[in-house]
């Protein structure tokens, strides 16, 4: 049995991905800002631990991490997302992005490692996207931050390799949540299209892809695209 962190487990990905570590018997505490309802409920389902925890909040993680003990396996996947025109962002979003998806991945990373390192164990799960690895028009602050995101797993699984801790990142393409929902039925159709799968992903088809990660004892710095096709890089 594994200690897992989710930060962002409240809805979407990272609520699939509670519940595929739940069923394994993992104990699991997972992070969310704000939907203290729908956590609660996933909670009661699955046995997970919620923990109000926005991860732009320095003191509020240190706090948090502080009661989760032994941290084997630290999945990042709290993520916030913005379109528009460079031009149209706006410094606040923009800087509010980074914020949420950048600094917060830090953060919880901070206040995983020294556990890890201590032990000389643990596996890290970044959350990144396609548009992490080839850009959205429309997208470009949302696409910065997950480059960065690819490159932080990157560096970090250099930097951690010798203390025995991995670091990958799954990179999702269009998945079915909240944070899609606002395309139309011809968006969709246009991008299932695009896709050689020719369908939008599930939460659950990326929680499976973070439960190979969390397992996969030879693996580090890598980026596993979970998108149907349609990013091949
Ligand atoms: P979602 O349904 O919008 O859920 C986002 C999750 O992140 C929620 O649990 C939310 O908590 C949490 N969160 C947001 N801001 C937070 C903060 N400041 N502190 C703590 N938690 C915070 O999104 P999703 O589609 O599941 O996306 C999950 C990850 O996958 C994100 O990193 C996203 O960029 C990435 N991704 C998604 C897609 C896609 O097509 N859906 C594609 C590529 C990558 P609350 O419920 O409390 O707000």
């Amino acid at each position: 049995m594994a200690n897992v962190v989710i930060t962002g487990g409240s809805r979407g990905i990272g609520a699939a991905a509670v519940r595929a570590f739940r069923k394994r018997g993992d104990r699991v505490w997972f992070l969310y800002a704000k939907s203290r309802e729908k956590a609660a409920a996933l909670a009661l389902a699955t046995g997970a631990e919620a923990v109000e925890c926005d991860v732009t909040d320095p003191k509020a993680v240190t706090e948090a991490f502080a009661g989760f003990g032994d941290v084997d396996v630290l999945i990042l996947n709290a993520g916030i997302a913005h379109q528009g025109l460079i031009t149209d962002v706006g410094e606040e979003q923009w800087h509010r992005l980074f914020e949420v998806n950048v600094h917060g991945m830090y953060r919880c990373i901070c206040a995983a490692l020294p556990g890890m390192i201590r032990r000389q164990a643990g596996a890290i799960i970044t959350v990144a996207s396609m548009w992490g690895q080839v850009g959205a028009s429309c997208e470009v602050c949302y696409s910065a931050t997950k480059g960065a995101v690819i490159a932080m797993t990157r560096a970090l699984a250099q930097e951690l390799g010798p203390s025995n801790i991995r670091v990958n990142c799954v990179a999702p393409g269009l998945i079915s949540t909240d944070m899609t929902a606002n395309l139309t039925a011809d968006d969709l159709r246009e991008l299932h299209e695009a896709t050689p799968l020719g369908r939008s992903g599930t939460p659950e088809d990326v929680a499976k892809a973070m439960v190979y990660l969390a397992d996969a004892d030879f693996v580090t710095g890598q980026v596993l695209a979970v998108n149907g096709g349609f990013v091949i890089t």
